[in-house]
């Protein structure tokens, strides 16, 4: 969508082809209705913070399908709006699957169209390990559309979608369990980050399995049965697999077009967003390069950019902040100390743990961590890390000062916002390391 209508400006002739929802995973089965759960979610620790402000109302009590219904409206108003920003980018709009022919052919709609360049934006599609009684699993596309809410759920996985929606169920009320086939949550990120994001959901009541992963899944009569890897079981009425998700290549016509495909199936792509086949480009999930929405919609900019505006422009993967929406919320931008050692040899670490103002009139004992990452040498801020309230919020901002290379010194010269959580990334003195 985002390279139709930018390519469309710079005064392509541009069609689509989309024979579902506009807007693709992150509006229909992703990010969007993922940050409207989560909302949800939040609420009930909400409710608690506000009677330690002198709030009483009546017991809260949570409706799944109020939500679904009020979720559902809100994402066929956003199809729409996709829609129309098309046909207004004056992008013709194919209602209908498409396949390749060769390098400037495509097939949609039952005929042949012919194209000077051919964009393959065909995002992914989650996959599960075939163990025995997968079948009786969902994955994230099944969590949005649920009929009732599960009363035990086992979210498989230790990544952004397992513990995301293990933070969704928990604050909804259903007695969760997360299980990792890892010793530490959140493969990639900095090694604290992943201690601590399982330190504060188990604080919350998900129950945290590491090192656990299902063997086999049966029907029980009460639920399903699902059998661990090293012997134990345990019994839910739901399990979710959020264990990757893989390129949607199949059935596209690439390979006989000659568009050669990495062993996972993405398409292989230079720094430009070129395949193999010079007339066929590929941005987004498909490429499995970084699977995040405005990684892709960055993508496709920079391409229209380089075939439609004669600025050839190579994709830039540096410093591209993330949050994981859990709760607590966790988003960094940057390397890992881990990465940060390896990248660099010497560095410093400045680091903080304190609970928030917000809950010191509660016994909440949530605690938001912080920490920067500085090469030694150059004193450059090379990667901040945080877990806590609004963290995807803070981050971005402070993305903005690690992309432009900021150091250290820098940062301290910043003035805090007092009182905030976010003022502690200016105030960070002491080093831990
Ligand atoms: P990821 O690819 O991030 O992680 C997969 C997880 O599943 C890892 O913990 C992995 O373990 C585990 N896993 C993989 N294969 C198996 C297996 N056969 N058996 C058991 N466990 C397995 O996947 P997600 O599904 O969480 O998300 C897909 C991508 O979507 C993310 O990487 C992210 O890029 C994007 N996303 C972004 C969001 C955001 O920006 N907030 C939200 C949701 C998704 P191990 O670590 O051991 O390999």
């Amino acid at each position: 969508m985002r390279a139709s209508r930018i390519a469309a400006g710079y005064g392509a002739r541009v069609a689509i082809a989309e024979p579902g929802r506009f807007g693709g995973t992150c509006v229909n089965v992703g990010c969007i209705p993922k940050k409207l759960f989560s909302y949800a979610a939040h609420w009930r620790e909400e409710f608690e913070v506000a009677r330690a402000y002198g709030w009483t109302a009546g017991e809260p009590r949570f409706d799944w399908r109020t939500l679904l219904a009020s979720k559902d409206r809100e994402i066929a108003r956003l199809n729409g709006v996709y829609e129309r920003l098309l046909a207004d980018a004056g992008v013709a709009i194919l209602r209908s699957r498409a396949s390749v022919r060769d390098a400037h052919t495509v097939e949609a709609d039952g005929r042949a169209y012919s194209a000077k360049h051919i964009l393959v934006a065909t995002g992914s599609w989650p996959q599960l390990p075939a163990i025995p009684g997968c079948e009786h699993a969902i994955t994230s596309n099944e969590a949005f559309f649920l009929e009732q809410l599960p009363r035990r759920a086992l979210l498989v996985g230790g990544s952004y979608i397992a513990v995301e929606f293990a933070s969704i169920f928990n604050g909804l009320g259903v007695e969760t369990t997360l299980a990792y086939r890892g010793k530490r949550l959140l493969r990639g990120f900095d090694g604290e980050i992943g201690e601590h994001l399982a330190e504060e959901m188990a604080k919350k009541g998900v129950a945290i399995r590491l090192e656990s992963n299902p063997s086999g899944i049966e029907k029980a009569a009460d639920g399903l049965r699902v059998q661990f890897e090293g012997g134990s079981e345990g019994e839910f009425d739901l399990v979710m697999f959020a264990t990757g998700r893989t390129p949607n290549t199949a059935n596209l016509g690439l390979d006989a077009a000659g568009v050669a495909l990495a062993e996972d199936g993405a398409v292989v792509v230079d720094r430009f967003s070129r395949s193999s086949v010079d007339s066929i480009h590929a941005i987004g999930d498909v490429t499995n390069r970084m699977q995040l929405t405005p990684v892709a919609t960055a993508e496709a900019m920079w391409l229209a950019k380089t075939l439609f505006r004669g600025e050839p422009t190579p994709v830039d993967h540096e410093n591209v902040p993330t949050a994981v929406f859990a709760n607590p919320n966790v988003a960094v931008v940057g390397l890992s100390e881990e990465s940060a050692r390896e990248r660099y040899g010497a560095v410093d670490v400045y680091k903080t743990s304190f609970r928030a103002l917000k809950l010191s009139l509660t016994d909440k004992q949530e605690r938001t961590f912080m920490k920067l990452v500085v090469d030694r040498a150059s004193q450059r801020v090379v990667g901040a890390h945080m877990i806590g309230a609004d963290a995807g919020e803070i981050i971005q901002g402070v993305a903005i000062a690690v992309k432009l290379g900021a150091t250290k010194a820098q940062f301290d010269a910043t003035i805090g916002i007092h009182p905030t959580v976010a003022e502690e990334f200016v105030t960070l003195r002491e080093k831990a390391a």
